[in-house]
């Protein structure tokens, strides 16, 4: 119910109130004015009958002295009737006898046939002897009521000579005539003193309370005022009639001071009745206030009531929706007062009463002592206590409650424990399931974290060996950069020698057998803290911290070469592997950790030139090679770019006419300071620089144009060696280039050395070899029996000629073995149709011995150095010259 509709109810029972109240006072006050015109009706009418009855007694009195007056005159009349003859004298005599009377008579006169013949007393009566007594207007109506109907008539009042009025009162007179005959014989009229009848009819009293008024109809109905005020007639008298036979007389009369004083209740009374009246006009006029008073005390009352049920309502509405359920213990009798949902919580159907006792039996057993511990430290301390705790349903299972209960003093006066309680039950399971699913999600984490940890682990490290590689390497040293902590650095750069040789000969898994050998050896002689990781193939880096002494690192380097070369069984074969170290110490903060593994390298590289399977320290004279190395190369490019490489040419010669067969173009460096370079002062360096094939393409553009001078010359040169390396041979585009050259087929020559790598590229190789063949390009192994490459790998590259290397032709001239072995490399030639060329030919012996084993072709010291293009013009020709001259003399 809204605020407005109940302030209305409480209007409308105001006027409820209101209303009433009035209606009683206003019935009082009718009630009272009632009583006052009630009082004033019976006082007024109480008067009136009063004033009647006075009226009455004057009327009667009056009437009565009337009547007894005439009953005197009467007597009179029937002695004249009985004495018609009347005389003065007798009629005196009679007059004075009826005056002696205590009457009212002033005077008698007797009239036969109406004209006053006698009077009495004489005094007062004398002028009237011989007046009719009634006046001509009267005369015919008076007359014929006094004689034919014998009425006594009165009239008055009338002025009296002796002063005052008086009222004549005529009787008829009858008697007898001589024959007995009644006759009308006059009349007899007595005059009485009105004065006197009016005292002696009580009417001037002074006692009496009644003032009246008596009036007679005269002519034309016009009334006289004979006794009293007139103005009583205007004032609703009391009326009466007196009737005199011919006159009659109006007697009227009200109370002294009129009605209205007599009328009005008495002060007392009004007094009484008011009061009366005021005291219930008052008492319902403060009961009404009273009640008002209440009523509204009722209104806010229903105001609140309606606020409290409507906050029970919400509150039960509250209760309903979120299933909380309430609950009260009292604590000295342990009653526990439950309601719907309590029961509903514990699947109870609400008949069984609750104590303490029999609560507690309800809770899980484990959950018991916290319980009752909660609720006696509710107890003890007056607070809110809250609790969780299980329940045992009838029907088994269990439900979790949370409870909230506290202290408070109860209506009874006791103290209780006032408390809540709602099912938890779905919210620890929904607690369960996430600390479940936590732990899953942890453990998921944890696996994932595994996962990331291997993961991250191989990605530092090499699978084969366990070691960490070369991203694990790098990452260590740019650790070690970003704290330097001025300690002692050094970096030993291991690389084993000839492993490509197991792999090749023994298989990949002897390879990956002996790989693990060394990571151990080289695990085995380090220290405890020091890093050691495979960085590539046979190449491994261990990094030391901490250490200052550079002697050390050499013993390191010498331990860690042993522990590799101790030899290593796989399938039944004994393994042995060299290793050449390079080492880098860092003695100043200069050298960061990264320089120091390329100082490292270049140590080893070192000890790889110096003979491999030993180590070598960088060292300031390294650095000076490595600056010179450097300086080298910008003056390598510097001189590409200033065409300043040329080729030198060495002729080569028929084995038995040695005449020139061909020649073989090798790179020179016209160094703008130095004057001419050969190829070990530049060629490692140009490599490293990937400008070895532009080299070899100027030399190629060089050896053509010469070999076109050398044709038009017509010294005999019509054929010209040109060096390859891998790099160029390897270029896709140099099929393309060669293209535009104009070689003619059958005069040039690629050498390509034995110890270039075909394996991996085989097959492109043989491709672009068969392209240049196409080309009219013959290919030439150099340095054939240096490198390792198996013979039929080799034959599969469909060589033209073999040129063994020079450092097997050298020994040839001391060694049998030696000569057996170029025997038998011609042998193979020989079958596979293979020209064989012998290089390093350095003395004339050797140029014998190598034609006797059947070398076609001979290129040496011995026989001419390699030289400029215009000296191998003088040379061919003196040659030539001399050839010639020495055929003449065999001749
Ligand atoms: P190589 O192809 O084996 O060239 C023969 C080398 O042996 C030349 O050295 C030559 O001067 C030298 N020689 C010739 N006869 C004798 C002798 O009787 N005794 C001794 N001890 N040496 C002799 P050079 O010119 O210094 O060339 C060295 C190497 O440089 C060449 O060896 C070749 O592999 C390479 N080379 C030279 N020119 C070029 C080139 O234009 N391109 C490429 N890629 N490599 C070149
Ligand atoms: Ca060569
Ligand atoms: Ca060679």
């Amino acid at each position: 119910m809204t605020g407005k509709s109940i302030r209305f109810l409480g209007v409308g029972s105001r006027w409820a109130i209101v209303i009433p109240v009035v209606a009683i006072v206003c019935a009082a006050v009718a009630a009272v004015i009632y009583a006052d015109w009630q009082q004033s009706r019976i006082t007024h009418e109480n008067n009136r009958h009063m004033v009647q009855e006075r009226l009455d007694l004057v009327r009667t009195k009056l009437q009565g002295q009337i009547n007894a007056n005439i009953r005197l005159l009467q007597g009179l009349v029937s002695v004249i009737g009985a004495e018609p003859d009347l005389t003065q004298e007798r009629f005196s005599a009679l007059a004075a006898n009826l005056l002696l009377h205590e009457a009212q008579l002033r005077s008698i006169q007797a009239a036969p046939n109406l004209v006053t013949a006698f009077a009495y007393p004489a005094n007062l009566t004398d002028d009237q002897i011989g007046t009719r007594i009634f006046t001509e207007d009267e005369e015919l109506a008076l007359t014929r009521k006094l004689r034919e109907q014998s009425r006594s008539v009165v009239r008055g009042p009338l002025p009296l000579s002796s002063g005052g009025y008086g009222l004549s009162i005529i009787l008829p007179v009858r008697s007898v005539n001589a024959t007995a005959e009644p006759v009308f014989w006059g009349a007899v009229t007595g005059v009485i003193d009105l004065a006197r009848l009016y005292d002696q009819s009580g009417l001037m009293t002074f006692e009496l309370p009644i003032s009246v008024v008596i009036s007679k109809v005269q002519d034309a109905g016009r009334t006289a005022v004979i006794y009293g005020d007139g103005n009583i007639m205007q004032q609703n008298p009391v009326h009466m009639a007196i009737d005199f036979g011919n006159d009659r007389w109006t007697i009227a009369a009200i109370p002294v001071g009129g009605w209205e004083n007599s009328g009005t209740p008495s002060m007392a009374f009004r007094l009484v009745v008011g009061s009366v009246a005021a005291t219930v006009a008052g008492a319902s006029i403060w009961v009404g206030l009273l009640m008002l008073d209440r009523q509204k005390h009722d209104a806010a009352l229903r105001q609140r009531e309606e606020k409290l049920k409507a906050l029970s309502h919400r509150l039960g509405l509250a209760l309903e929706a979120s299933k909380i359920g309430v609950w009260e213990l009292d604590v000295e009798s342990g009653e526990n007062a439950w309601d719907a949902r309590m029961y509903e919580m514990y699947g109870l159907d609400g008949s069984q009463a609750m104590t303490s006792d029999n609560w507690l039996a309800l809770i899980h057993p484990e959950d018991q002592a916290d319980v009752s511990a909660k609720v006696k430290l509710a107890i003890r301390t007056q607070m809110s206590q809250s609790a969780q705790f299980r329940v045992l349903l009838p029907g088994g299972g269990h439900r979790h409650l949370r409870s909230f209960g506290t202290y408070y003093p109860n209506a009874k006066g006791t103290a209780s424990v006032l408390g809540v309680s709602w099912d938890v039950t779905e919210d620890v399971s929904l607690h369960e399931e996430l600390v479940e699913a936590r732990q899953r999600a942890e453990q998921q984490n944890t696996a994932l974290d595994t996962a990331r940890r291997r993961m991250e682990y191989n990605a530092l490290h090499d699978a084969l060996t366990g070691l960490p590689n070369r991203r694990y390497l790098d990452q260590h040293l740019s650790d070690i950069e970003a704290d330097p902590d001025g300690q002692g650095l050094a970096v030993l750069h291991v690389d084993l020698d000839r492993f490509k040789e197991i792999n090749d000969t023994l298989g990949h898994g002897a390879g990956d057998a002996m790989l693990r050998h060394v990571a151990r050896a080289l695990r085995d002689n380090v220290r405890g803290e020091d890093f050691v990781a495979r960085i590539g193939g046979d190449e491994f880096v261990v990094v030391c911290l901490g250490a200052d002494a550079d002697d050390q690192f050499g013993e390191m380097g010498q331990r860690l070469i042993a522990a590799v070369n101790t030899p290593t069984s796989y399938a039944g074969h004994e393994c042995r592997v060299g290793a050449s170290v390079g080492i880098a110490t860092r003695t100043d903060a200069s050298v960061d950790a990264p320089q120091l593994l390329v100082n490292a390298d270049i140590a080893l590289y070192e000890a790889k030139r110096l003979g491999r399977n030993r180590f070598e320290r960088y060292t300031e004279l390294l650095k000076a090679r490595t600056l010179n190395i450097k300086k080298t190369a910008d003056a390598i490019l510097r001189s590409l770019a200033a065409d300043e490489f040329i080729g030198y040419y060495q002729p080569q010669f028929d084995a038995h006419t040695l005449e020139i067969s061909g020649v073989e173009a090798l790179a020179r460096w016209n160094h703008p300071e130095m004057g001419i370079l050969t190829p070990d002062r530049f060629l490692d360096i140009a490599d490293s620089l990937s400008v070895v094939s532009q080299i070899d393409a100027r030399i190629l553009e060089q050896a053509l144009s010469q070999l076109s001078r050398w044709q038009s010359a017509a010294l005999g040169i019509d054929h010209v060696s040109v060096n390859i390396s891998a790099q160029r041979l390897f270029d896709e585009n140099l099929v393309g280039r060669l293209e535009q050259l104009d070689i003619k087929p059958g005069s040039v020559s690629f050498e390509l050395l034995e110890s270039i790598s075909f394996d991996d590229k085989t097959d492109a190789v043989t491709a672009s070899l068969s392209r240049l063949r196409n080309l009219g390009i013959e290919i030439e192994i150099d340095d054939f029996g240096t490198g390792y490459a198996s013979i039929l790998s080799l034959l599969k590259l469909s060589p033209s000629r073999l040129k063994i290397d020079r450092e097997l032709i050298g020994p040839i001239v001391d060694t049998p073995a030696q000569r057996r072995l170029i025997a038998s490399i011609v042998d193979i030639g020989r079958s596979f149709g293979i020209g064989i060329v012998a290089e390093g030919v350095e003395t004339m012996e050797h140029v014998s011995i190598l034609r006797d084993l059947g070398c076609q072709t001979l290129q040496g010291y011995a026989l001419a150095r390699p030289m400029t293009a215009d000296a191998l013009m003088d040379f061919a020709l003196a040659h030539r010259a001399r050839r010639e001259s020495l055929l003449k003399l065999s001749a």
